[in-house]
């Protein structure tokens, strides 16, 4: 048997690397400029009209060559693609700076929910109420900050209770208005009403359990249909003001009881000491497990 020749095995290459190249052309003009992919591409019909030619003057070896270098870059603009994807995906969970909440857009105009909420309400609600929330919000994050990079935390009740208020506020609005629609009323699909007969035994059970806890707060607050991802199942919860002490719209992943039946048999009134002990009994894989499972969880930053 005669050993192929040697431009065959080039022109089976080529073909290979053509191939590549059209099964991967779509992901790659949206994610690599139009000039180097023309470049690529024009260096590639280069080659292959030398292998194609019998008599081309460029000798096999040069051409194997440069087909390996063809290759290599090809290799490489898929690895760039790759990373756009990656960094776009990641891009998802870029966090929200230190102290640089934003007010986010209403999703309908001001007059949108008339006759039910009229625009002047709205529109107060909105820029000036829910502002001030975000407001508050980053302020309490960059006093929080300061006193992390000074070490100093005389006033970090304060700090903490500003950021429940105005971050449960900021966080309780920005669903608020998303869980609101010209076009709403009428009762949930599928799943979510399943989950709502199965929780309160009907939707008109739930209806009237929910109007009854939003009547019933004391003075200022929420009635907030919760899922409970350790029991399961929906909740009605109530919140006074916005907080409580606490920021809506959070998971925790690492907690202390400071209550004092939890330490006082011990540690009598040195709470502080406690707290200090306490952290050689952290079961960090439990906390990392946790933020790998909250964080599947990201809606859109504000
Ligand atoms: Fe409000």
């Amino acid at each position: 048997m005669t050993e192929k020749p040697y431009r065959e095995i080039l022109a089976t290459w080529c073909e290979e690397i053509e191939n590549m190249y059209i099964t991967s052309f779509e992901e790659l003009t949206e994610r690599i400029e139009e000039p180097e992919l023309s470049e690529w591409e024009n260096k590639f019909v280069l080659l292959l009209n030398d292998v194609k030619t019998e008599e081309s003057l460029v000798d096999d070896a040069s051409l194997f060559e440069q087909a390996t270098s063809i290759h290599e870059e090809l290799q490489s603009l898929f690895g760039r693609a790759e990373e756009d994807l990656n960094r776009q995906e990641m891009g998802a969970l870029q966090p929200v700076p230190i102290g640089e909440h934003r007010l986010p857009p209403l999703p309908y105009a001001y007059n949108a929910l008339e006759p039910v909420i009229a625009e002047e309400i709205m529109r107060l609600h909105h820029t000036k109420h829910h502002q001030s929330y975000v407001d508050g919000l980053n302020k309490a994050e960059r006093e929080m900050k300061k006193a992390r990079e000074k070490g100093d935390f005389s006033l970090i009740k304060h700090w903490e209770r500003e950021a429940a208020f105005h971050g449960s506020g900021h966080y309780l609005h920005t669903i608020f208005w998303d869980i609101m629609s010209p076009n709403g009323g009428g009762k949930p699909s599928r799943q979510l009403m399943t989950a709502i007969n199965d929780a309160f035994g009907s939707f008109k059970q739930f209806k009237k359990h929910f109007s009854e806890a939003a009547k019933n707060v004391e003075a200022v607050g929420w009635a907030i249909l919760v899922w409970a991802p350790r029991s399961h199942r929906l909740e009605i919860l109530t919140a006074e003001k916005h907080q409580n002490l606490t920021q809506w719209d959070t998971i925790p992943l690492l907690v202390l009881d400071v209550w004092e039946h939890a330490y006082y048999l011990q540690y009598k009134n040195e709470r502080a000491k406690y707290v200090d002990n306490w952290w050689n009994i952290v079961n960090w894989p439990e906390v990392e497990k946790r933020f790998t499972e909250a964080r599947k969880l990201t809606w859109k930053p504000f």
